[in-house]
Order: C-alpha cells, then sequence, then structure tokens
C-alpha cells in the first residue's frame, strides 16, 4: 500500500503485466499497419511511460510526437478539456496512431477527434493501454485496448494523482476505505 497526498491506493496491475500488454499492443499494430510508417501521437502528460515504452517494443520504423491536453482534477475527469499543444506537424496522408494510457469517459478522445477533424489524415486509429468501459459514455471507436479495468481511479505507470505516482513502474488502485488501520 501507498500513501499520495491525503490518500492510500493498493498494488492493481504489475509492472511484468504492462510489459506484456505493450508487447501484445506493439505486435497487432505492427501487423494492422503493413508497411506504413505510422505516426505515433501520445498525449501528454499520462502517456510519456506508455509511449516511450511502446516505441521501443515497435518493431518497425516509426515517427513520434505528442500533443497536450488536460483534464482533470484530482480524482474526477472533468469536460473542460484544455489543448495546451496542438498538431506541430503536416500529417496529410499519413497513418496516425494516438497512444493513451487510460480512456475514462471519452471527453478527451472526443477532443483528440476534434483536433483531427480538419487534418486530411490517411487513417486515425485509438490505442490505449487502459480503458474504463463503466465510464466510457461516447461511441467513438477504439481500436487496441490493453487492458479493460473498473471505474476506480488509478495512479501509477504515466498516471498521477494531483502530480504524484506518475514515475511508478506499476498500477495502483484507490483504496475506497482509507483506514489507517488498513494499512500494513
Ligand atoms: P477521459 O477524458 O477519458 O475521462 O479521461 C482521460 C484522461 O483523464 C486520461 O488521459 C488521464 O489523464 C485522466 N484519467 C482518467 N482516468 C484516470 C485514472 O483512473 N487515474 C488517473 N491518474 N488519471 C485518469
Amino acid at each position: 500500500m501507498i500513501k499520495l497526498h491525503d490518500k492510500y491506493f493498493k498494488p492493481f496491475i504489475p509492472a511484468q503485466q504492462i510489459d506484456e500488454v505493450m508487447q501484445r499492443l506493439a505486435k497487432e499494430i505492427a501487423e494492422d499497419v503493413g508497411d506504413e510508417i505510422p505516426v505515433f501521437i501520445g498525449i501528454l502528460n499520462g502517456s510519456f511511460m506508455v509511449v516511450s515504452d511502446f516505441v521501443k517494443k515497435y518493431p518497425k520504423p516509426c515517427e513520434v510526437t505528442f500533443i497536450k491536453l488536460a483534464s482533470y482534477e484530482g480524482v474526477k475527469s472533468t469536460e473542460d478539456i484544455q489543448r495546451l499543444i496542438g498538431i506541430t506537424q503536416d500529417l496529410t496522408d499519413r497513418t496516425v496512431i494516438i497512444l493513451e494510457d487510460i480512456i475514462d469517459t471519452g471527453n478527451t478522445l472526443a477532443e483528440v477527434h476534434r483536433i483531427f477533424k480538419n487534418e486530411k489524415v490517411k487513417s486515425l486509429k485509438i490505442a490505449t493501454l487502459f480503458y474504463k468501459p463503466e465510464a466510457y459514455k461516447k461511441d467513438f471507436k477504439l481500436h487496441y485496448v490493453g487492458i479493460e479495468i473498473p471505474n476506480k481511479f488509478i495512479v501509477g505507470y504515466g498516471l498521477d494523482y494531483d502530480g504524484l505516482g506518475r514515475n511508478l513502474p506499476e498500477v495502483y488502485q484507490i483504496k475506497e476505505t482509507q483506514h489507517m488501520t488498513n494499512l500494513v
């Protein structure tokens, strides 16, 4: 069990399992992409670890870039997505694959689709390491999903709670009863 700010978190998904899932996603996407050189786009901040590990496992040439959006306040997703850094290169006729750390309500994904509405890409696909099906409110197709998880707040592997926890190599889930007596 770990404590970040005022909340306790319990171990949820070990680093080894994440590694295996990333390997599977990289293989699956490489097979689908064929001879194209894709542009992988990470959504900062949360996806920096996903992108770093994913592209190391990706077995073929690719390009990597980032856009930066922000939506979370504490442990709640908000609909007010701020676009901090948008697309900075020409993506005309490119095969674009968005790499997300987690898809929760889908609000961030809706913003991604708005950003790409006027881009003349060849194809746009969405890959996410974590997906909370119970929280998802949109209809956008998720092309590659790593692990489906319950609708509970998690930290680690790039995901934070108010700035903390991003550097953890494994994933922790919030403990609902936050009693000190449960600590070992
Ligand atoms: P959505 O817009 O789909 O509700 O949420 C997407 C973004 O919210 C993610 O990129 C991530 O930054 C953040 N987020 C969603 N669920 C969680 C969670 O369980 N833990 C953390 N730390 N961030 C989350």
